[in-house]
């Protein structure tokens, strides 16, 4: 076909079905998948960017998939990529301890990452790992819809919330993702180098718990 033949059926497409659905196909998103589990048969063999050649899993996510509350952190570390989990590490024991002091265990939340796939040496994420896996988080939230989706540290939220803005600005608002309220809370491992900020983060977390969870 010609490339005035292939804009002519596009026109004439758009004309019938409306732009939308032309939209739609070339964005890939997903509009067929409905679960978490097919989702993830879809991508686990993902090759879309370098950091597939190095990664030993690739980390999905994990948790209750109908929680109300989603934490979303930043790539997998070492021991995610060698256990194809999110948040095993130092940090991830962290967060546990964070989430027993306002009553809940991993089995009542879901845990996920902005990126699937382990950066080489932990570096932070690279625009363009982010910008062809995001589609991934965005799909993984539309099915979970949580009543609360919570950005750890500033990538995290930076990627959901389509700012340059700092942390500290993003802190103490409740934002808004796909109409689910969202909100910036410390990274684990920045707790682990700062100590200093555990006493804001446990703020935030004594309000997520009167917020999200008690009524
Ligand atoms: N840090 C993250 O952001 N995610 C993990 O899964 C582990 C550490």
């Amino acid at each position: 076909m010609k490339k005035n033949d292939v804009n002519i059926f596009l026109e004439q497409y758009k004309d019938i079905y409306g732009s939308e659905i032309i939209l739609d196909q070339k964005k890939n998103n997903y509009t067929d998948v409905d679960s978490l589990s097919k989702f993830y048969t879809i991508i686990k063999n993902c090759t879309k960017c370098a950091l597939s050649k190095s990664r030993t899993n690739l980390v999905f996510g994990k948790g209750n998939v109908n929680a109300d509350i989603v934490f979303v952190g930043e790539a997998p570390g070492k021991n995610e990529d060698l256990q194809g989990e999110p948040f095993v590490g130092r940090s991830g024991k962290l967060l546990d301890k964070i989430l027993e002091a306002i009553n809940l265990s991993r089995d009542d939340v879901y845990i996920l990452n902005v990126l699937k796939c382990r950066p080489p040496e932990n570096r932070d994420p690279l625009s363009s790992e982010v910008e062809k896996c995001e589609p991934f988080l965005q799909k993984q939230l539309s099915l979970l819809r949580p009543k609360l989706i919570v950005a750890l540290g500033r990538i995290s939220a930076i990627t959901l919330l389509k700012t340059k803005d700092s942390l500290m600005n993003m802190r103490n608002k409740i934002h808004k993702y796909q109409g689910i309220d969202l909100m910036v809370t410390y990274h684990p491992a920045a707790l682990l180098r700062n100590p200093n900020f555990k006493k804001h983060a446990w703020e935030d977390f004594k309000f997520i718990r009167d917020k999200y969870l008690n009524g």
